[in-house]
């Protein structure tokens, strides 16, 4: 029998990345890359995590699309269900940060940020959700983080898509709950990604000493609770969120 299959938003490259590689052991993968006109650098990349998929057992395919786009995020549900025959576990993954004080932050930024976070996990959930319902099962599993519930300085647009995330975490789980679909969010803390690689060594120093395990988490730290969130151990757990912060928020 084929495996159940996951979408994974972001999966080129970073946690996204772990995820769909981690994913992978149980179900087939679609893996997404952020389809931008003339950058073939994400689909290799994209490319790369398939073939690691396959040389472990598993299998997939690569689709390219910009999340934040109604029109592609839609048509990227509808090209993993034409070409995996279904979708079980939907990841919303994608995202970015533009990071800025809030009274020089332009509109774009703001929009940006909150379009390729939050709305993307609307619309790709929105397209999902009518084919999870019919089959009466299916787990959305979105990725806010800490700063959505702390906040953080220069992060106003981020914050703010990561807190949002958390309504529409809290929201799908009633509203869906009752159709055998579950949805949850995990928060990560300070991970060892592109994204954070671009801060200043001083800022990774200070954040560290924050964090009682002394370190910065790693993608996979964050790909082993998506995988168990997406496993039939989870079955029970609705409208969640649970942190994976090495203790830095506490
Ligand atoms: P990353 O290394 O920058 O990777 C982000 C991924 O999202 C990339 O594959 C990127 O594609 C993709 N993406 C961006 N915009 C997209 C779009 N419009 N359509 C499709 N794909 C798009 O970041 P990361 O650290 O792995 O972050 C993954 C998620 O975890 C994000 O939601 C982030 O906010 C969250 N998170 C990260 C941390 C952390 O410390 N790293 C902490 C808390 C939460 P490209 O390769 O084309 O850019």
């Amino acid at each position: 029998m084929n495996k159940p299959v996951a979408l994974v938003t972001g999966s080129s490259r970073g946690i996204g990345r772990a995820i769909a590689i981690e994913l992978a052991k149980n179900f087939r993968i679609a893996v997404n890359y952020y389809d931008k006109i003339e950058v073939d650098a994400n689909r290799a990349q994209a490319q790369e995590v398939l073939d690691l998929i396959r040389q472990a057992g598993g299998d997939g395919v690569i689709l390219g699309a910009d999340v934040s786009d109604p029109a592609s995020a839609a048509q990227l549900i509808e090209a993993t269900i034409a070409n995996l025959d279904g979708i079980d576990v939907l990841v919303n993954n994608a995202g970015i940060n533009k990071d800025q004080l809030m009274v020089r932050m332009t509109d774009s930024q703001w929009h940006d940020v909150i379009d390729t976070n939050l709305s993307s996990a609307f619309y790709c959930s929105r397209a999902a959700l009518k084919y999870m319902m019919k089959k009466k099962q299916g787990r959305i599993i979105n990725i806010s983080s800490v700063v959505g519930m702390a906040g953080n300085a220069g992060q106003a647009h981020y914050a703010a898509s990561k807190a949002g995330l958390l309504g529409f975490t809290y929201s799908v789980a009633k509203e869906y709950g009752p159709r055998g679909i579950t949805a949850n969010a995990v928060a990560p803390g300070y991970i060892v990604s592109d994204m954070t690689n671009k801060l200043p060594a001083e800022v990774t120093a200070r954040m560290t000493e924050q964090i009682p395990l002394g370190r910065l988490g790693t993608p996979e730290d964050i790909a082993a609770l998506v995988a168990f969130l997406a496993s039939p151990a989870a079955a029970y757990i609705n409208g969640q969120v649970i942190r994976v912060d090495g203790g830095m928020s506490i």
